[in-house]
C-alpha cells in the first residue's frame, strides 16, 4: 500500500501527496550498501554508483553531529532511532527528511534507514512558528474564540492590558471584560454582523481585572474552514484610552476657547455700551449747558454730567483694577481698621439707591467678631461694595442683609481672625449652572437681562481676586426668583 502523507497547505486545506520513502542500508562506517529506486532517483545516481559512498557526506553540515550521534545510539542500543535533518539531493538542493534508522539483528553490523521527505510539513511548521511569534510579540491585543465565542487564545499584550492571565480567560466569553458602560444594542449589532460572516469594527469601553475602565478599538473577523463554515473569531484590539483622553482634552480646550471668544465678543459689545452711555450723557449735557440760560435747569444738567463722568470713571478703574489683579500685582495695604465701620460704610454707598427701590439694607456683626482688625480696609470695602451694589441692582424689592461671623474653617490663632461675610438679597436669583462662571471676567448670569441692569461682568472677577489675596474664597448660593446669597471669607490680623 502506498504511503500517503497529509500535508497542510498554506490555505489550510489538506494536501494529499504520495511521497514514496527513500530506503537504504549502510555499513557500520556509514557507507551505502543497498539503496531503493526512490533513493537513487533522489540522489540522481544509480544504486551501483551510490554503493560504498558516504551517507553522512550527503547530510547538511549543520545536521551531521546529531545524525552521527543518532546512528551511534542505534548501533549501541540495537534500537530504532528517528532524526529530522536535511539531505542533499542530486540537484544539489537540500530537503528536510524524517529518517528512521533500524539496526540489523546483531552480527549483521548494518543499519537500515527509511526516509520521508517532510519539507512541506517543515515549511508549514516554520510558517506557523512565525505566525505564533508575531502574535505573541504583537503590540496590539489578539483574542481568538471558537464559534461559540469561547476564548481559545489570547496574546501577552491582552494579559498586560486587561490584567487577566491566559488561564483565567481560557474557555470564557470575552464578555468577562464587559464594564456595563456600553449600550447592550452595541453588542447585539456586533454579534449579528459576525454571525452573518461579516467583519466588525468598533470600540469597547471595557473593565480591567482591577476594576479600572479602558477603551479599546477592535476589528473582529470570522475565520472559516475549507467548507466555508465559521469555526473561530479573530479579534485585534488596541488600547485607545490615552487617545480618548487627549481628544476629550482637546474638545474641552476647544469648548473653553469658544466660550472665551464668546465672552470676549460679549465684553466688547458691553464695553462699547458702557462707554457710550455716559459719554452720550456727558456730550448731551455739555451741549445743553452751552445753550441753557442761567436757570435751575443748569443744576440738573450739571448733575447728569457729573454722574455720567463718575460712571465712566468707575468703569475705567474697574477695568484697570482687573488688569492689574490679573497680573498679580495687587499689594494689600495692611492697617488697623474698624470692621463695623467698614461694613456700614460699604452699605451706606447704596443707601440712596436702595431707598429709591424701597429696599432696606441691614448689617449684622456677630458678637464674637473682633471690632478692630488689621487688614486692607479699602480692598475689603471694595468687595463688600461690589456685592451690596449687585444685590441692590438685581433686586426690585425686599431686604438686603449683610452679615459678618467668625469662620470656623480657619485655623484658630491668637493673632489672626478668619471671618465669613455674606450679602443676602431677595432679588432675581441666579441659575445653578451660572453660579461658578459669574466669577470669571466678563461673564454674566443672563446676558439678555444685562442691558436692563447694566454692568460688564467685571466686578465679581475683581472681588474673587481680592478675596483670594486676603486668604479666603468667594461663592454664591442662589435659586432663580428666590434671591441670592454671596459668601466670602478673609483672614485678618487681630491686635
Ligand atoms: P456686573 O457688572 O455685570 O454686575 P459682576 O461681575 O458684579 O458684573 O456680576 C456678574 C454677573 O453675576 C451679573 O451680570 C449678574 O448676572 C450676576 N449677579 C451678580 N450678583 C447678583 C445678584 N445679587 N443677583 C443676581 N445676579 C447676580
Amino acid at each position: 500500500m502506498p504511503f500517503r502523507i497529509y500535508l497542510g497547505s498554506s490555505d489550510g486545506t489538506p494536501d494529499t501527496t504520495i511521497a514514496p520513502p527513500l530506503c537504504w542500508t549502510v555499513d557500520s562506517a556509514g557507507a551505502y550498501l543497498v539503496v531503493n529506486e526512490a533513493a537513487a532517483v533522489f540522489f540522481g545516481q544509480s544504486a551501483e554508483a551510490l554503493r560504498g559512498t558516504s551517507w553522512l557526506e550527503r547530510v547538511h553540515p549543520s545536521d551531521r553531529d546529531s545524525c552521527r550521534a543518532a546512528l551511534a545510539r542505534a548501533g549501541e542500543t540495537g534500537l530504532a532511532v528517528q532524526v529530522e535533518h536535511r539531505l542533499r539531493g542530486g540537484d544539489g538542493g537540500y530537503r528536510w527528511v524524517l529518517s528512521t534508522a533500524t539496526p540489523a539483528p546483531s552480527g549483521a553490523r548494518s543499519i537500515a534507514t527509511t526516509c520521508f521527505d517532510i519539507t512541506p510539513v517543515h515549511e508549514a511548521v516554520e510558517r506557523l512558528k512565525i505566525f505564533s511569534l508575531a502574535a505573541e510579540q504583537s503590540p496590539v491585543s489578539i483574542v481568538i474564540t471558537n464559534a461559540a465565542g469561547e476564548i481559545e487564545y489570547v496574546n501577552p499584550k491582552f494579559t498586560a492590558t486587561t490584567g487577566y492571565s491566559r488561564d483565567e480567560v481560557m474557555g470564557k466569553n470575552p464578555r468577562v471584560l464587559k464594564s456595563g458602560e456600553m449600550p447592550i444594542e452595541g453588542y447585539r449589532d456586533m454579534w449579528a454582523e459576525l454571525a452573518a460572516g461579516r467583519e466588525w469594527r468598533g470600540e469597547f469601553h471595557n473593565r480591567r481585572k482591577d476594576g479600572t475602565l479602558f477603551w479599546e478599538s477592535a476589528v473582529i473577523s470570522p475565520v472559516r474552514d475549507s467548507e466555508g463554515k465559521i469555526t473561530h473569531y479573530f479579534a485585534v484590539k488596541e488600547d485607545i484610552t490615552e487617545n480618548k483622553r487627549l481628544s476629550a482634552m482637546m474638545a474641552d480646550a476647544q469648548r473653553k476657547a469658544q466660550v472665551a471668544q464668546r465672552a470676549k465678543n460679549e465684553f466688547l459689545n458691553n464695553m462699547s455700551h458702557e462707554l457710550r452711555t455716559p459719554m452720550n450723557g456727558i456730550l448731551g449735557m455739555a451741549y445743553l449747558l452751552r445753550d441753557a440760560p442761567n436757570d435751575p435747569e443748569r443744576e440738573t444738567y450739571l448733575r447728569v454730567l457729573s454722574e455720567s463722568t463718575e460712571a465712566l470713571l468707575a468703569f475705567m478703574s474697574q477695568l484697570l483694577d482687573l488688569a492689574s489683579l490679573s497680573e498679580g500685582t495687587t499689594v494689600l495695604h495692611v492697617a488697623p481698621f474698624d470692621l463695623a465701620h467698614c461694613t456700614s460704610h460699604a452699605a451706606g454707598l447704596f443707601a440712596a439707591a436702595a431707598f429709591e427701590k424701597g429696599i432696606t439694607i441691614e448689617t449684622q456683626i456677630d458678637a464674637e467678631v473682633p471690632s478692630i482688625v488689621a487688614g486692607d480696609s479699602l480692598r475689603l470695602g471694595q468687595v463688600l461694595a461690589n456685592l451690596i451694589g449687585n444685590a441692590v441692582k438685581f433686586s426690585s424689592t425686599g431686604k438686603i442683609t449683610v452679615k459678618v461671623v467668625p469662620d470656623p474653617s480657619f485655623a484658630v490663632s491668637g493673632s489672626s481672625a478668619g471671618l465669613r461675610f455674606s450679602v443676602q438679597d431677595e432679588g432675581i436669583g441666579i441659575a445653578t449652572d451660572k453660579l461658578d462662571i459669574i466669577f470669571e471676567p466678563f461673564e454674566r448670569a443672563d446676558t439678555s437681562s444685562s442691558r436692563k441692569f447694566g454692568g460688564a461682568g467685571v466686578g465679581l472677577a475683581i472681588a474673587r481676586r481680592l478675596v483670594e489675596a486676603m486668604g479666603g474664597r468667594i461663592w454664591a448660593v442662589s435659586r432663580p426668583g428666590h434671591g441670592s446669597t454671596f459668601y466670602f471669607t478673609a483672614q485678618f490680623q487681630t491686635l
